[in-house]
């Protein structure tokens, strides 16, 4: 079939024989397609959607037009987290490291920051020294040594996705579900994991702002899980406000560490433990969430976990001589405070702006080549449902650049609001 029939069969939303969809993307990653074409067949994906075998080939297209990883030869679980991204969201720093000193083997390939929400290789490249880029042997090679290894998408891993994921992003075409769950699950599927834990954001910091657009994502990553034969665990996390207390680029590396020695916030070691119990059972390491949350808090308390996370650091090219000097590194020189604006109750926060002005500080890219800036960040005094008075410090934001901190502060004026009724905020919203 030659790809003009292939894009009218989408466009009158019927479904691609497999076949032809295969050859399509395949070609389309070798250049026989040009990215016009591709841009057509994402558009009618788009519009009409794919059915289950239509995702199910997409997905296998893409994982097989690049290397697929084996650790079958480990007698460990091999096993990885996905977040679909939000504001202050660290939680692959401490759960990585956690998971290998509980036995498991992880091979986590992470993202870099995206629109408003943060990356985690971006926060990794702030450790002086740490490199994101091994090649795929010396990632096997700490996989197999140390039990993890956290870098970013190489060119050998689905090239197809790499590409078209390119394309998707210029040409308003992102956020189709087949189209998301077959980018996310074929890189994941590419490590050669045996298990895998979502962490499906919802809230208006979230990129499925409503639980019922996030249950769509879940059960399509169940499936391709399941047709894959990687275990899923789904774990819906608010993302209505930010997570923890620090969201930005080196600020979120220290406050990692800092959950990693029985100093995190709340809300971020609650999400770290729900999402690792998952696995733990998963790898048969534990037989109930309670064993779990135990097994877990001992592998913080006895600083186990944290000797893990520095291990992988120096297995990078990371120095942390002394961890005491972490807190003299990249010291911002700029700062500002954003206040409240009346006393009351804080009902709302607007994550997904307070996130955009985070971006402008310095933690985001607005194109491809800007240089981020390690300082930059913000302190969040301050939940929902918190009572504040008039005047009192909400977020204070740094960097080191007093334009864009200006900027930046200039785009909360509107982010938080406060008003006069109690509010509860739950973090792990459900419909029960
Ligand atoms: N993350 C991915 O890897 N792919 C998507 O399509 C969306 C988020």
């Amino acid at each position: 079939m030659n790809p003009a029939e292939l894009i009218q069969i989408k466009e009158q939303s019927n479904a691609i024989p497999i076949t032809d969809l295969r050859h399509f993307i395949l070609d389309y990653t070798q250049g026989s397609i040009s990215n016009e074409t591709m841009t057509n067949l994402l558009k009618a994906i788009h519009r009409n959607g794919m059915t289950l075998e239509e995702t199910f080939s997409l997905t296998e297209s893409m994982l097989d037009s690049g290397e697929r990883m084996d650790f079958s030869f480990l007698d460990n679980y091999v096993a990885d987290k996905h977040s679909t991204g939000g504001v202050g969201d660290k939680v692959s720093l401490i759960l990585g490291p956690l998971m290998a000193a509980a036995g498991l083997a992880i091979p986590m390939i992470s993202g870099r920051s995206l629109g408003h929400t943060g990356g985690t290789l971006d926060k990794l490249e702030t450790i002086p020294g740490y490199k994101v880029d091994l090649s795929l042997d010396e990632f096997k090679r700490n996989v197999n040594d140390i039990g993890i290894s956290m870098i970013g998408q190489t060119a050998e891993i689905c090239p197809a996705d790499k590409k078209m994921y390119a394309l998707r992003d210029v040409t308003g075409t992102v956020g189709s579900i087949p189209l998301i769950c077959g980018s996310i699950m074929s890189k994941k599927i590419a490590e050669g994991i045996q298990g895998l834990v979502m962490d499906i954001k919802i809230g208006n910091g979230a990129f499925m702002e409503t639980l019922e657009e996030g249950q769509k994502l879940a059960i399509l990553l169940e499936q391709i899980g399941n047709n894959f034969n990687v275990t899923t665990d789904i774990v819906f996390s608010s993302m209505d406000q930010p997570l923890g207390r620090y969201a930005g680029l080196w600020c979120e590396v220290k406050e990692a560490i800092n959950c990693l020695q029985s100093d995190g916030p709340e809300d971020t070691m609650a999400v770290t433990l729900e999402l690792g119990s998952r696995l733990l059972i998963q790898a048969n390491t534990v037989s109930d969430k309670s064993a779990a949350m135990k097994m877990q808090r001992k592998l913080i308390e006895t600083g186990l976990a944290l000797e893990k996370f520095l291990e992988m650091v120096s297995a990078h090219g990371g120095t942390h001589a002394d961890i005491a000097s972490f807190q003299t590194l990249h010291l911002p020189s700029e700062e500002a405070v954003f206040s409240a604006q009346q006393s009351g109750i804080i009902s709302t926060m607007y994550t997904r702006l307070i996130g955009l002005a985070n971006s402008e500080l310095g933690c985001g890219r607005k194109e491809l080549a800007e240089v981020l800036d390690p300082t930059a960040g913000m302190e969040f005094y301050h939940k929902i449902g918190d009572q504040v008075m008039e005047g009192e410090p909400l977020i204070r934001l740094f960097n080191s650049n007093s334009e864009k901190l200006n900027t930046a502060l200039n785009m909360l004026s509107t982010s938080v609001v406060i008003g006069e009724k109690h509010v509860d905020h739950q973090l792990f919203p459900s419909t029960d």
